[in-house]
């Protein structure tokens, strides 16, 4: 949302409220002359500053958990425009119509907040530190993971600041605000207890006060009867312009004594991810606890899960760490198995390492897939095992596998099923990564609750996975819903590679001898009509997989054959909207159905739309 309200010519950012009002006064305070600013005190929010009879009014504009807007009590918007679309026609409490945007001066950008400056480097920081990634994994799990991280990090900020001291007495914070300079307004915060609640001390004429700060019921912080805030540092940021209540405002941060931070513990914050650093953790005290093979790091068991949910996101069974979803880089799967060279140095899996679970995951053409465990120098990875069934008559199924292990091998990304190896045993094995919870579509069809926002965000990792595959010179040419495997709610894997190809970089597309066993549905007109494949193509199955998450698993162009799918396609017709699907989404859809592939966007191009479209309705 915030890339899209930049734009708007009346939006200034991060001013405050005495910086608006200003703006307002130069262009003269007509009844109706409004402004958009982002909000100083709740995350995601914005403020909405209103010019009539010669005085300013101030309304925030609430992000609800829902992700919609609304003046708090109003009706609610999809987004802040909406909202002041409404209010310029509705008064609905508010002290008049928005009549006139009050434009920003020439040359002038909407104001970037402190806090901003700083994010990029914690957000890189955070993610080095918790899950000790560095290169392109690092790289991705920022791209795929950043609105969620931004929220960590906003929560979490201040303790990088050198105001916050963490659990020290009351005592000592007095003592520390007593020695050195004793400029008046100098201030620490420190935390009074795990409940999420902290005191600011504030020196005074030579004294200190101590102002209490408490989380309410919605987490939001506050001093007794003051503004309240999501985070410290917007508190902080607040009364550092304005005493509001205060004695005066906050001048100088007192320095840590040796720039060492007591000891922190971690208040129950609902958009708090429990690991910020192993330090932190052990620090916190709480149980270390594992919830399910495939979740690896050891995180801080929450005291209360229901109230610890993300409010943003909606209830569904998922894989809980420390009582929120997982991240993918929380999941054994993230990491590629070939990051640690005493593990994996060969693509042959000793089959006394490789123990097999009763139940299957899955079957296909070839035989079955089972969950089992393979058991490694150092750890142990659950696995899927695909495994040929015996069936000496028919060569051929055998040749595929290989086939499909020899192009396994060769990708390496978190969202593609990596290959462990191959077993040859009682039969022919190949050991993947494990991707629990199975094909998308049918994920999708069992949980119809599942948000929107859920679904671009697999969705995305689908394309980042395709952009990797095609920056390679690899066509998939199964590219569906069914072959996208997840492996948390949160987390989707490309698998499938069975009629995949590498490319000439030169030529960039495979010339399949006949036609197959296709799944012609999914195909772009060039790979019917001239059996011609290529990343294009792949972007084109791309859009009927991404209608396919937006209809819940539905079956694209259900009841037809494919030959009057060929027909409708050739006739210029597509597929219509899922039901609910959002515009940008859809549109997306039609744009990887462009008839020419060489007007077909690739992934390079898709990717990041779904990633500016992703980070929008998240963030
Ligand atoms: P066919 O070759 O007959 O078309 P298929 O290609 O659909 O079969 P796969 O998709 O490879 O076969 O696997 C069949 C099913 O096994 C999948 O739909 C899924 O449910 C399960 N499965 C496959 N790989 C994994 C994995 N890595 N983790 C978890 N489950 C898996």
């Amino acid at each position: 949302m915030a890339d899209t309200v930049n734009t708007l010519p009346f939006f200034y950012g991060n001013i405050t409220r005495e910086e608006a009002e200003d703006y307002l006064r130069q262009v003269g305070m007509s009844n109706g002359l409004y402004l958009l600013r982002q909000s100083r005190n709740y995350l995601g929010g914005f403020a909405l500053s209103v010019s009539y009879s010669g005085r300013c009014y101030h309304y925030t504009i609430e992000r609800e958990p829902n992700e919609s807007y609304a003046i708090a009590g109003g009706k609610s918007h999809r987004n802040p425009v909406d909202v002041i679309d409404y209010h310029s026609q509705e008064m609905d409490g508010l002290v008049c119509l928005l009549k006139k945007p009050c434009n920003r001066p020439k040359n002038m950008q909407p104001k970037v907040g402190p806090f901003e400056d700083l994010k990029e480097k914690l957000i890189r920081e955070y993610v080095k530190q918790t899950w000790n990634l560095q290169g392109a994994a690092l790289e991705q799990a920022i791209i795929s993971q950043r609105p969620q991280l931004e929220k960590l990090i906003a929560t979490t900020a201040h303790e990088k600041m050198p105001w916050f001291h963490g659990t020290i007495t009351r005592e000592d914070s007095e003592t520390r605000l007593q020695n050195g300079a004793r400029t008046n307004g100098k201030f620490l915060i420190r935390q009074r207890d795990m409940n999420g609640s902290y005191a600011l001390c504030l020196l005074h004429e030579g004294q200190v006060m101590h102002y209490r700060i408490d989380r309410d019921r919605t987490c939001k912080l506050s001093i007794p009867d003051g503004k309240k805030f999501d985070t410290l540092w917007q508190l902080v940021e607040h009364y550092s312009y304005k005493p509001d209540g205060l004695l005066r405002v906050l001048t100088d941060p007192c320095p840590r004594p040796d720039g060492v931070i007591g000891q922190i513990g971690r208040p129950p914050l609902p958009r708090d991810h429990p690991g910020l650093s192993s330090a932190l953790q052990n620090a916190a005290g709480g149980l270390l606890f594992k919830i399910m093979s495939g979740i690896k790091k050891p995180h801080v068991q929450q005291p209360n899960i229901a109230e610890n949910l993300n409010p943003y996101e909606t209830r569904v069974p998922n894989n809980l760490v420390g009582g929120k979803e997982a991240m993918p880089m929380d999941t054994e799967v993230y990491e590629s198995p070939y990051a640690d060279p005493d593990e994996l140095r060969s693509s042959t899996v000793d089959r006394k390492q490789l123990f097999l679970e009763d139940g299957e995951l899955g079957s296909g053409n070839f035989g079955t897939v089972m969950k089992g465990i393979y058991k490694m120098r150092k750890t142990e990875k659950p696995v899927a095992v695909k495994i040929l069934k015996n069936d000496d008559n028919n060569p051929s199924v055998r040749e595929e596998m290989l086939r499909e292990a020899n192009v396994m091998q060769q990708l390496d990304n978190p969202y593609i099923v990596r290959m462990i190896g191959i077993c040859e045993a009682e039969n022919l094995m190949l050991v993947m990564e494990l991707a629990e919870l199975g094909p998308l579509n049918k994920f999708l069809q069992k949980n119809k609750q599942t948000g929107i926002k859920n679904i671009t965000e697999l969705v995305h990792q689908v394309s980042m996975g395709m952009k990797y595959l095609e920056e390679h010179n690899f066509v998939h040419r199964d590219l569906a819903a069914r072959n996208v495997l997840l492996v948390t709610q949160h987390y989707a894997k490309i698998s499938d590679f069975g009629l995949s190809k590498a490319v000439a970089e030169e030529q960039n597309y495979y010339k399949a001898k006949g036609h197959g066993k296709w799944p012609v549905k999914w195909y772009a007109p060039e790979c019917i009509n001239y059996f011609k494949f290529s990343s294009k193509s792949d972007v084109w199955s791309f859009g009927v997989l991404m209608w396919e998450a937006f209809s819940f698993g539905q079956k694209p162009y259900k009841g037809m054959k494919g030959n009057d799918v060929m027909q409708m396609i050739e006739g210029g017709r597509r597929m219509d909207a899922p039901l609910n699907c959002p515009e940008e989404m859809y549109d997306l859809m039609r744009t990887c159905w462009t008839y020419k592939a060489d007007e077909r966007p690739g992934f390079k191009v898709v990717e990041p739309r779904l990633r500016e479209y992703y980070y929008d309705i998240a963030q």
